[in-house]
C-alpha cells in the first residue's frame, strides 16, 4: 500500500510518500512559506531539489506535492490513484481520541471543538484534511494524534491543582504531546529489553522537547501539558516556570496575555537565556569559546532533563532504559553525557566512547556493560507510525 503522510502547519506542509509494510520512503519534502510566496524542498530517487512556486494556500501546496510526485524528474508514481490513503499528523485530540481514527464529519467537528486548546496547530491540520478530501475524494484519510499516546496517564498525573470545574468545563488538564515519537521510541526500547513490565523514560529532545515515563508500553506521565509550553527548556520555549511570573510581567512591563504567551513561546528557552540562538549547536559553540551565559544555558537545559528523569524513575519505581531521540537527543553527545553524569547511583552509567560514536542505526546502546539501566539512542520516526496506523485502519 502507498500512504501519503501529511503534516500541515500554519504556513508549511511536510510530506512523505511511503510503503507502511516495509517503511520504504519513495519521496519526502516540505512546502514552506505557504500564503507568503512558496518554496518546495523535495527529495526522491536519491536526489534533492528546491524550487520557488507560488502557494497562496495549502490547496496549491498539496497540488504542487501531487504534481511533483507524478511528473518530471521527481516522478515516483504514474498517477495519484496509486496513493491508497492519506495519514495526517494532528496535534491535539483532547480527551476524544486515544488512538488514530478514520476521518469523517464527526472527527472534523470534534477537532474544530478542540481549536481553543491548539489554536496554532489544529486549524492547519483540519485544513490539510479538508483539502485532501477535496482533491482525492475517494481516498480514506486517517488522523494520528500527538496527544493520543498519553491518554493512558492516570488522573493523578494529568490533573492540575486548580478548581475541578475548570477541568470539567474547559478541559484544563495535562494532555502531553510528541505522543507518536514517544510511542515509536519506547516501543523500540521495549522490544530490545524483551521484558514484562518494562520501565522506560524517553527524552525527545528537539527544538520542542519533552520527556515521557512509559510503563509496560503505556504513557504514565509526560512533561508537556495543556499546551506544548510546559516541561523542559526548549529552543524558544521557557518550559516550567512559576506561573506567578506571568502576572508579574503583565504588571511590570504592561504586557497583554497574548504578549506574555508570545514571550514564553518564542523569546525564551535557549534563545532567551543565551541571547545567541535557539539552535543548540550555536550555543554549544559559544560555550566552547568561553561564553559564560551559553554555559549556564546548557547547564540549565541538562539539569532540567535530569530532574525529569529522576522524578519519573521514582514514579516508575525504577528504570530499565533511558532513551534519547530527536535532533538533540540523537546528535548531541555532550548533552547525553551531561544528563546522565551523576546518575550512577541510579544504575545509569554512560560509556563515553560509545556515546561519541556517530554511526547511525535503528537503536544504539551507549551504556557501560556494568550499567543496570540501558541507555539507548533511537532515531524517531513519526511518519512511519502515521503510515502504519493509516494502513492498519484502512485495511481493517
Ligand atoms: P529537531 O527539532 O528534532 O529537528 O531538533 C533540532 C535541534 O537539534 C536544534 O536545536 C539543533 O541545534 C539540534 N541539533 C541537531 N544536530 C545537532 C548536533 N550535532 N549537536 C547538537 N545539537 C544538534
Amino acid at each position: 500500500m502507498l500512504v501519503l503522510v501529511l503534516n500541515a502547519g500554519s504556513s508549511s506542509l511536510k510530506y512523505q510518500l511511503m510503503k507502511p509494510e516495509s517503511g520504504e520512503v519513495l519521496a519526502s519534502g516540505l512546502c514552506e512559506r505557504i500564503g507568503i510566496d512558496g518554496k518546495l524542498v523535495h527529495e526522491s530517487l536519491g536526489k534533492k531539489s528546491k524550487k520557488e512556486i507560488d502557494m497562496p494556500t495549502h490547496k496549491e501546496a498539496i497540488e504542487v506535492v501531487l504534481e511533483t510526485l507524478t511528473s518530471g524528474e521527481t516522478k515516483v508514481i504514474d498517477s495519484i490513484d496509486e496513493i491508497e490513503a492519506i495519514g495526517h499528523r494532528v496535534v491535539h485530540g483532547g480527551e476524544y481520541f486515544n488512538s488514530s481514527v478514520i476521518v469523517d464529519d464527526d472527527v472534523i467537528s470534534k477537532l474544530k471543538e478542540l481549536i481553543p486548546l491548539a489554536p496554532l496547530h489544529n486549524p492547519a491540520n483540519i485544513m490539510g484534511m479538508e483539502i485532501a478530501k477535496e482533491i482525492l475524494p475517494t481516498k480514506p484519510n486517517v488522523a494520528v494524534f500527538d496527544t493520543a499516546f498519553h491518554q493512558t496517564m492516570p488522573a493523578s498525573n494529568y490533573m492540575y491543582a486548580v478548581p475541578y470545574e475548570d477541568y470539567k468545563d474547559h478541559g484544563v488538564r495535562k494532555y502531553g504531546f510528541h505522543g507518536t515519537s514517544h510511542y515509536y521510541v519506547s516501543n523500540k526500547a521495549k522490544e530490545a529489553l524483551n521484558k514484562d513490565d518494562s520501565k522506560i523514560i524517553v527524552c525527545h529532545l528537539g527544538n520542542g522537547s519533552s520527556v515521557c515515563a512509559v510503563r509496560d508500553g503505556k504513557s504514565i506521565d509526560t512533561s508537556m501539558g495543556l499546551t506544548p509550553l510546559e516541561g523542559l527548556m526548549m529552543g524558544t520555549r521557557s518550559g516550567d516556570i512559576d506561573p506567578g511570573v506571568m502576572a508579574y510581567l503583565m504588571e511590570k512591563k504592561n504586557m497583554s496575555a497574548e504578549e506574555v504567551t508570545n514571550y514564553l513561546n518564542k523569546k525564551s528557552g535557549l534563545l532567551g537565556v543565551s541571547g545567541i540562538s535557539s539552535d543548540l549547536r550555536e550555543v554549544i559553540e559559544a560555550c566552547e569559546n568561553g561564553d559564560e551565559r551559553a554555559k549556564t544555558t546548557i547547564d540549565m537545559k541538562c539539569n532540567r532533563i535530569k530532574k525529569y528523569i529522576c522524578s519519573y524513575a521514582g514514579m516508575l519505581e525504577g528504570v530499565d532504559a533511558i532513551c534519547f531521540t530527536a535532533g538533540i537527543g540523537e546528535n548531541a553527545d555532550l548533552i547525553r553525557e551531561k544528563v546522565c553524569s551523576g546518575l550512577e547511583f541510579m544504575g545509569i552509567e554512560v560509556d563515553t566512547h560509545k556515546n561519541k560514536d556517530r554511526t547511525s542505526c535503528d537503536i544504539k546502546e551507549i551504556n557501560k556493560d556494568t550499567s543496570k539501566t540501558k541507555i539507548f539512542v533511537i532515531p524517531t520516526n513519526e511518519e512511519l507510525v502515521i503510515a502504519q496506523d493509516t494502513y492498519n485502519l484502512v485495511k481493517a
